[in-house]
């Protein structure tokens, strides 16, 4: 099945917004086995939006609209998809229902031009919202599919999978046939790497289809297979799987929907650890990521964002010889910082990052990209020392990420002590 995506917004347009809804809907495209023909973007304007719908229709067996659902006069897509197949617009009262509970519920004041919000095109089937205001609708026109849901990213996150993906499988499931896919997340090594070891894989003789997907710090790989029952689906991934992990086993951290923080934080609960961090050219980002995973206090006890001498020395106890003799950004230093952190917040564990984000600073010794993260339990101290390629807030990121992979790899046992 073919399928096309209209991004509808005068500030998709305008540049102001980048086009981020297309992308996440493509890949939920294609990890159904489905090809995007065409991804459009056209500002709020009916013209554009009919001559955009029509073109897409010579080319796809359905298209998924977003944006331009809101309230304000700006946004006309229903009546803009409505004239263009000659249909009229009637306020459906179950999503009007919907939106003025959520007035209620979050104590807004309710102005008339809400109510648009509930307008729908006459015969289309709506699709609920339920992390925002306006439900979205499909519609059938000559035999193909078209679904409209609004431009806000959080709502498309939840719509297109949960309530457009399965209005098509229900429309064109004859042809579709059963499809599993499989989302390999990957770090530490390029995409031109990653192509080149998989390259004598044959995929296709396992009826199976491969795409990277470089998604900063991480690479993805993502296997889609479809085939007559679900039975074959699924033994061709796991082929496919098995072939990857043989291969790039010690770049994989992560399946599908989980995260690396994610994976961290759930090895420290299970092993009832706690961790303090001491961050220095990562300003707080290692921070950051493992408090993005709820639950994190159960084993997050400080994160210190030691930028200064001063606060290594007065705070994290690094000797003042050491910081002299071997500079802040030093093995000795991590390490010193990872062992004071530790002590200072009386925790099993403690991570510490120093390094040359960049541009300037770097030597001929130590590059901008340097980085020394080290990694305390009390008994041994771990560090490790990499060297990062990229601008100032990539390398940032990066270093991050290499704190939290020598975190898994310590939590899992893979973390050999090299000193
Ligand atoms: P709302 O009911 O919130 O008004 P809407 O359907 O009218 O929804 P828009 O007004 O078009 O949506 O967009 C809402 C927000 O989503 C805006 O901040 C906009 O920049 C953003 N947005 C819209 N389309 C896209 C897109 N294709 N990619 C990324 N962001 C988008
Ligand atoms: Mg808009």
């Amino acid at each position: 099945m073919k399928v096309g995506i209209l991004t509808i917004g005068n500030e998709l347009t305008s540049g102001k917004t980048q086009d981020t809804n297309s992308s996440f809907i493509a890949r939920r495209l294609q990890a159904q086995g489905w090809q995007t023909s065409i991804i459009m973007s056209v500002p709020d304007d009916e013209g554009a939006i009919k001559t955009g719908l029509n073109h897409i229709m010579s080319l796809a067996d359905a298209v998924i609209v977003t944006g331009g659902l809101g309230p304000t006069a700006d946004d006309i897509t229903t009546s803009a998809v409505a004239r263009a197949f000659g249909l009229g617009v009637y306020t459906d009262q179950a999503a009007l229902k919907h939106i003025r509970d959520r007035f209620e519920k979050f104590q807004l004041k309710w102005t008339a031009n809400n109510e648009k919000q509930a307008h729908v095109p006459e015969g289309a089937e709506t699709i609920k919202n339920p992390v925002g205001m306006a439900w979205g609708y499909a519609l059938k026109r000559d035999g193909k599919i078209i679904a409209v849901v609004p431009g806000v990213p959080s709502e498309v996150k939840r719509m297109v999978p949960d309530g457009v993906i399965p209005v098509l499988k229900k429309e064109f499931k004859d042809e579709a046939g059963h499809v599993e896919s499989r989302t390999i997340k990957l770090s530490g090594i390029t995409e031109a790497n990653v192509d080149q070891l998989l390259a004598d894989v044959d995929f296709a003789g396992l009826g199976v289809n491969i795409g990277f997907y470089p998604n900063f710090p991480e690479i993805q790989i993502v296997l889609t297979a479809i085939a007559a029952t679900e039975k074959a689906a699924k033994e061709s991934i796991t082929a496919a799987e098995g072939r990857v992990s043989e291969i790039l086993k010690q770049y994989i951290f992560a399946y599908d929907q989980d995260t690396l923080e994610g994976i961290v934080a759930g090895l420290l609960t299970d092993k009832k650890l706690t961790i303090a961090v001491a961050e220095s050219c990562t300003g707080g980002l290692v921070t950051d990521r493992l408090t993005d995973v709820p639950g994190s206090s159960a084993f997050l006890e400080r994160g210190v964002i030691a930028y200064s001498n001063d606060c290594k020395a007065d705070l994290l106890g690094v000797p003042e010889d050491v910081l002299k003799k071997f500079g802040a950004v030093s093995e000795k230093t991590a390490v010193s910082m990872a062992e004071g952190v530790r002590r200072l917040g009386k925790c099993n564990l403690g991570i510490s990052t120093t390094g040359i984000a960049g541009p300037a600073g770097g030597t001929t010794e130590k590059p901008v990209g340097t980085v020394f993260i080290a990694l305390a339990n009390g008994t041994t101290t771990f560090c490790r020392h990499h060297n990062f390629r990229w601008d100032r807030r990539r390398n940032k990121t990066m270093m991050s990420q290499a704190a939290l992979i020598m975190l898994k790899r310590y939590l899992t046992g893979e973390l050999e002590d090299e000193r």
